[in-house]
């Protein structure tokens, strides 16, 4: 079985999460991860970088030997996938040159990936929606996407930062550690005090990042009021996102939302996106939290749909983009698929 499966080693490590893994047609069959922590502040992309250097033989080989125990030999690998962009330039270059190496050596063809299309196709497999709208909220991308006519377009976007940094940002003001928004999301479980906060939408786009500085004078002025910042900071972003949300898939008249990116963990924006969908009649999907962060499955999983498509990287096109926009990708494989729109 294992001789007539396609399966793919994918490399993630676009920003803080370096991670390996191996991905058949039927499942993920290994993920092996190493997290940058900064010790102060943000992240550091030089620094992110060097963590991945460092850690990259461990992970890699981490992978490779938990899919050994199961029968699959480096033979059985078919192609290399990588993260081509979007993220941090010496981030992207680090884990570019380790699979253009792996490709070389084992001799297996080598596919670069999207990064946000790879946060949106394993929500797709993970989930089983066929052709939603896709809310994709992360540290440095905050995108709303529907696929139409051979490509993911994008139809409303952050005018300046992602959703994800934008509450770093504001939780670093707060003395807390990175990544901030999951003791954001606590402080914010504490209150229910709204406290006005600038709700910045131009059409489809938004703006988060008037949001952080004015959460951070609400916080000089009212100091004894941390929780109930955090919860209007919520309130306000994810109630953005709803509205953006919901447009979108009134216009495309869609009938189906998935969620995607770290941010999506979050249950608060969760919860406003599942009761939006109810009150449309619409389905709401979310993965996994291991799928809603940055993973290297998602990475593997395009290279082996791209592969099957014949949807290949040779070498000289296989520079880093950090830059690539999801809407720059020819899609080569839902052609392919029973359901198009
Ligand atoms: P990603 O870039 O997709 O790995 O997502 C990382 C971002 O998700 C960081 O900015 C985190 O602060 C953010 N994040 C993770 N968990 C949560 C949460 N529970 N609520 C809000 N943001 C979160
Ligand atoms: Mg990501």
């Amino acid at each position: 079985m294992i001789e007539i499966m396609t399966i793919v080693l994918g490399l993630e490590g676009t920003a803080w999460n370096l991670s390996a893994a191996v991905v058949s047609e039927e499942d993920v069959l290994y993920d092996a991860e190493s997290t940058y922590k900064p010790l102060q502040g943000g992240i550091h992309p030089r620094e992110a970088a060097q963590h991945h250097a460092s850690e990259m033989k461990e992970v890699v080989t981490r992978a490779l030997r938990a899919v050994k125990e199961e029968g699959v030999l480096l033979k059985h690998i078919d192609a290399i996938a990588y993260s081509q962009g979007p993220g941090l330039g010496p981030c992207l270059r680090t884990v570019a040159t380790a699979a253009r190496a792996l490709s070389i050596s084992l001799k297996k063809p080598l596919i670069g990936v999207n990064h946000c299309i790879a946060h949106i196709e394993i929500g797709r497999w993970r989930c089983g929606t066929r052709d939603p709208v896709v809310l994709y909220v992360s540290g440095a991308n905050t995108q709303v996407l529907a696929y139409r006519a051979g490509r993911y377009r994008v139809l409303g976007e952050t005018l300046d930062i992602g959703l994800g940094n934008a509450i770093d940002k504001f939780a670093r003001y707060l003395g807390l550690s990175h990544p901030g928004g999951p003791k954001i999301e606590e402080w914010a479980s504490k209150s229910s005090n709204y406290v006005p906060l600038p709700y910045i939408i131009k059409g489809m786009d938004l703006s988060f990042s008037g949001l952080s500085t004015a959460a951070k004078d609400a916080t000089d002025s009212h100091p004894g009021e941390k929780a109930g910042i955090c919860y209007s900071f919520q309130e306000t972003a994810f109630a953005m996102l709803t509205e953006v949300t919901e447009r979108a898939m009134a216009h495309c008249s869609r009938d189906e939302l998935l969620l995607a990116g770290g941010v999506g963990a979050n249950k608060r924006l969760q919860q406003m996106l599942e009761i939006m969908c109810r009150d449309r009649g619409a389905r709401f999907y979310v993965p996994e939290s291991r799928y809603l962060k940055d993973n290297g499955s998602m990475i593997a999983y395009v290279g082996l749909i791209m592969y099957k498509n014949g949807d290949i990287t040779p070498l000289e096109q296989s520079g880093v983009n950090p830059h690539y926009r999801p809407d720059d990708v020819k899609v080569t494989w839902r052609k392919s698929e029973r359901f198009k729109s």
